[in-house]
Parts: structure tokens; sequence; C-alpha cells
């Protein structure tokens, strides 16, 4: 877990932290992968960021996958070579059962209980190390487990995990950065995960993400309590739903492989002062650019 590169200051914290991180069943910025290879309830984690000796190029020392095969995410989108074709639409369904804003040292997120009884849903956390800074936190991340968050593509049914962001984008288009991107990560069956991206660029503020923003904790183990939230999600979707897809991996440790990817072609809007909170506490939490190869990008029409 990323407090554990301050492990001398942070102990009785990170104490804390272990405990909420066991009873939320947290995750890191990404969803994890299959247990068989990194469980959920493993207690221990290998700490790692985006800078210094945790950063991206050191990742697969520890976690393998980020160095194997040649599909590894992101990438850039080039427009000019993508394969335009007829594609199924994305079907999204999004319920509005929050519970509460954590800030569980780590990361922000938002999470949906299994036990529908304890289904009042979500919470947000957010990272924060000793000095107020999510310097080396991995993203702002929202946690679903709710069964009615889904995405459905042809017949397939995948079950929203969580969400998270990213500053700036991961994926960039052209070569082009946005200023972010949001990361919705599905899992279907047989642990196949599906990643929803949406770049947000700058122009109007986003009212869901203002919403997000107002309840983020302010300090480490800060919970708020966002059971009256009732926001709609699917906000943080495009108007138009056209998209790039391919083949990748999540853009985190453990770098899980075969994500099938959805990139909106169209960004949602964001205000200058969002992007700019959002940096505050998170510095940049983006992984560089991963080689394409021979991996084709479909486009929808
Ligand atoms: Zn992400």
């Amino acid at each position: 877990m990323s407090w554990l590169y301050n492990q001398v200051t942070a102990l009785p914290i990170m104490k804390f932290f272990v405990i909420i991180f066991a009873v939320l069943g947290l995750v890191s910025c990404s969803k994890e992968p299959p247990k068989e290879t990194n469980s959920l309830s493993k207690t221990k984690d290998i700490f790692w960021g985006y800078v210094g000796e945790s950063s991206p190029e050191h990742w697969g020392k520890d976690y393998p996958q980020c160095e194997l095969g040649g599909d590894q995410s992101p990438i850039n989108i080039d427009p000019k070579s993508v394969k335009v074709t007829s594609l199924p639409a994305l079907r999204f369904t999004f319920s509005r059962e929050p519970t509460d804003i954590e800030d569980n040292g780590h990361t922000v997120e938002v999470v949906f209980s299994d036990d529908p009884s304890e289904n009042q849903g979500k919470s947000i956390t957010l990272d924060y190390n000793e000095k107020g800074q999510l310097a080396n936190s991995r993203a702002v991340e929202i946690e679903y487990n709710a069964k009615q968050d889904t995405l459905v593509v042809d017949d397939k049914e995948y079950r929203l995990a969580q969400f998270h962001f990213h500053s700036p984008s991961e994926n960039v288009v052209n070569s082009q950065h946005y200023p972010m991107e949001l990361h919705l990560v599905y899992e279907g069956a047989a642990t196949q995960f599906a990643v929803v991206a949406v770049f947000l660029n700058i122009g109007a503020e986003n009212p869901i993400i203002r919403t997000l923003w107002e309840h983020m904790p302010t300090y480490r183990g800060q919970k708020n309590d966002i059971r009256s939230l009732n926001s709609d999600f699917s906000g943080l979707l495009p108007t138009k739903r056209g998209y790039y897809t391919f083949q990748g991996s999540f853009t985190t440790p453990p770098c899980t492989r075969n994500v099938i990817w959805y990139v909106f072609h169209e960004p949602i809007s964001v205000s200058q002062w969002q992007v700019d909170d959002f940096k505050k506490v998170m510095n940049h939490n983006n992984r560089p650019l991963q080689p394409l190869n021979s991996r084709p990008i479909l486009s929808s029409q």
C-alpha cells in the first residue's frame, strides 16, 4: 500500500489503514487481478508510486506482468491508423446509493457493499501524506460492489468495480494528453476486466465531480457520509458514445493483462479549478505510454 513508503512516521496510521483495508476490502487504483496472482485478502502489498525508486520503471521488479508481453496500457491512439468499423453500443446502468467518502491514506474510493441489506453503498477515500498531499497516491477511486451497476456489450455483462481518476490523462490521442482521465473498471465473468476511459477536458464545471470533490476527506482516516448524495454517475459519461477499443492492461500494478479498453472519443468537461484541486492532492498519477506493438485499435463510426 502506498503509505508504506513512509512507514517510520506513519506506523500508527498504517495499522489503522490496514484495518480499514481489511474491513472494506479496498483495492488499489485498479481492480486487483485474479486471486491466484494477487489476492484481495492479501494483507501485504508492495509499495509503488510515480516518482523515485517506486516509479513505473521499477514496477516490474515486484509486479512482473508490468514488463510482460506487448499489450500494456496506456497507449497513444493515432486516429489516422485506427480501423473504423461497426461496433456494439456500450450500455450502462448506474445506481445511486452512496454511503461515505473515506480517506484511507491510500486513495479515494466510493465503495458498495456486496450485501444488499448494506447496500447503502460506497465510500470515497483520499490518500494524503503527512503534509496533507497525495504525493505518492495512485488515483481518486470510487469502488463498487453493487450488482446493478453494469456495462453490457453485446451479450457480455460486466459489473462496475470502482472508478477513479488520473492526471494528466494516461492514454493520449494523437500524442496529446488531456488534463485528466476517468477510468471505470468493470469485471465480467471469469475475471475478464474491461476499463471504460473518459477524457476530461477544460471547460464547464462538472457537477458530478464537484460533488465528489466537495466530499473528499481532508485528512487521513476521515470518512464522510455521502448517503444523501444521490448522484447520477452517468453524468460522468459523454453525450456521444463513439469509442475506440483495444486490448491492454491495468495501468497500475499488478498491470493485469487481457483487459478490454473502451475509450470514448468525446471528452467530458471539467473546470480548471477542478483539475487544480485534484492535482493539489494527487500530483501526477499517470503511467508513461507503453508500446502499441501489433495491437489493432478499432473505432466505432
Ligand atoms: Zn486508472
